[in-house]
């Protein structure tokens, strides 16, 4: 059915959007969804190909502390077991991730955490620090010593940012969790896994309402003036910096390029998530779609994506926001004009300018629409 008449627009049918449009149908509102890919989803879109869900904008793994969220988002589809543990390839040498006693024991032979925090407090001295790490460079020494820095971290990171981790902000490194114990284990959350089927479903299962339109292929920027104008309130999960017409200067994002390759093998690699630390290969890392869910899929066949790094330009697709500190000080001025838009509410990845997981985008979308639908 079309609607005629609408309370929202929506821009963007991410997962930003999609929580927002399924709480104003909750409350019998009536929303126009446009999405300008042809499919919904935004990132965390899935798709079935020889039985195995491709991610198809890199690997999500979905996890969370909060029950709240977990309870929500198991309202739209069974959760597996999952957990990530990525290895690392540096130079052909395997690794385990996240950072921990297998890693240290790995690396140095050391069979204790007191070994370990040993070997580590003598790398740590050689940067003499005397505050609180400044960057992503001195952080990532003063957790775990120059050795993982320099096999585990530096290359890996500097392609991923395409800058040196001299001049990246420390709470990236803080992402990952470092550890004492044999546990690899990527997440310190107490939910985890992979929903069973892929995450499309659940974006649809969102958006699937009488009072709620969708269409896709539909850019806002097209029809700017004309969606202001017949819609009394929009929300907008695309880039703050485009909407305004990047009227104070350009955000920085970094983009990707994904490589998918079918295999006619059973299993390429053993695991989901293979990370290529060093700064020799180009691609950050290789997924292995079948292992999300413990290697189901058509027999004889495989998928993998390899991740490439790119420079963002304007048309390509904004993956990351580079929260650094001059860019966080634009969005700041962005958002003080955001603030003067009374019928706009920004959110998401790029409405909020933020390098937001996905159980923090449905936290911030719910936290919205309370606000907004109260
Ligand atoms: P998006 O998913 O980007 O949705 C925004 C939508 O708006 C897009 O579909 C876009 O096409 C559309 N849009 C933009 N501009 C316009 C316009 N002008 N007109 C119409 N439509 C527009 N999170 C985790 O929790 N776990 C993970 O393992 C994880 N891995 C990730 C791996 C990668 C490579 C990336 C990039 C992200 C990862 N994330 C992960 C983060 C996760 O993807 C985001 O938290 C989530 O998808 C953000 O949802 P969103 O709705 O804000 O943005
Ligand atoms: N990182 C690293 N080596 C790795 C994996 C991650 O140095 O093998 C660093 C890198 O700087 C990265 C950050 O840790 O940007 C956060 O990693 P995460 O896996 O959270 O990245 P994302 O899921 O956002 O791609």
């Amino acid at each position: 059915m079309t609607l005629t008449k609408y309370d929202y627009l929506v821009v963007g049918a991410g997962l930003f959007g999609a929580v927002f449009a399924r709480e104003a149908a909750l409350h019998q509102k009536r929303v126009k969804v446009i999405e300008k890919r042809e499919h919904v989803a935004g990132n965390i879109y899935t798709e079935e190909i020889d039985g195995i869900q491709v991610h198809q904008y890199g690997a999500h793994i979905f996890h969370t502390s909060d029950k709240a969220i977990w309870d929500y988002v198991n309202q739209f589809a069974t959760f597996n077991r999952y957990t990530n543990s990525p290895m690392a390839n540096y130079q052909g040498k395997l690794y385990n991730l996240p950072f921990n006693m297998n890693t240290f024991s790995e690396l140095w032979g050391v069979r204790t955490p007191a070994e370990a925090q040993q070997e580590i407090a003598r790398q740590r001295a050689a940067l003499n620090l005397a505050g609180a790490p400044r960057n992503l460079e001195e952080q990532a020494i003063s957790l775990v010593g120059t050795d993982i820095y320099e096999k585990l971290i530096k290359g890996y990171t500097e392609k991923q940012w395409g800058q040196p981790a001299k001049d990246l902000p420390a709470f990236i490194i803080r992402r990952l969790p470092v550890r004492y114990t044999f546990d690899n284990n990527y997440f310190n959350d107490t939910y985890q896994g992979i929903p069973i089927g892929g995450y499309t479903q659940i974006v649809e299962k969102m958006l699937a309402s009488d009072l709620i339109d969708v269409e896709t292929g539909v850019d806002f920027f097209a029809n700017k003036a004309h969606y202001l104008r017949d819609f009394p309130k929009v929300i907008f999960s695309g880039m703050i910096d485009q909407y305004f017409d990047y009227q104070l200067g350009e955000l920085a994002y970094r983009s990707l390029r994904f490589e998918t390759e079918e295999l006619a093998i059973d299993n390429y690699q053993g695991n989901a998530v293979v990370n290529y630390t060093d700064a020799a290969t180009p691609f950050t890392r290789i997924i292995e779609h079948k292992h999300f869910e413990f290697g189901k899929g058509n027999a004889g066949k495989t998928i993998i994506t390899r991740e490439y790094p790119q420079t963002w330009k304007r048309g390509d697709e904004p993956y990351y926001p580079v929260n650094n500190a001059q860019n966080n000080q634009l969005y700041k001025a962005y958002a003080a004009l955001a603030k003067d838009e009374k019928n706009v509410i920004f959110g998401g990845r790029l409405g909020q300018y933020r390098y937001f997981d996905m159980h923090q985008v449905i936290h911030a979308a719910l936290v919205m629409a309370e606000r907004e639908l109260k």
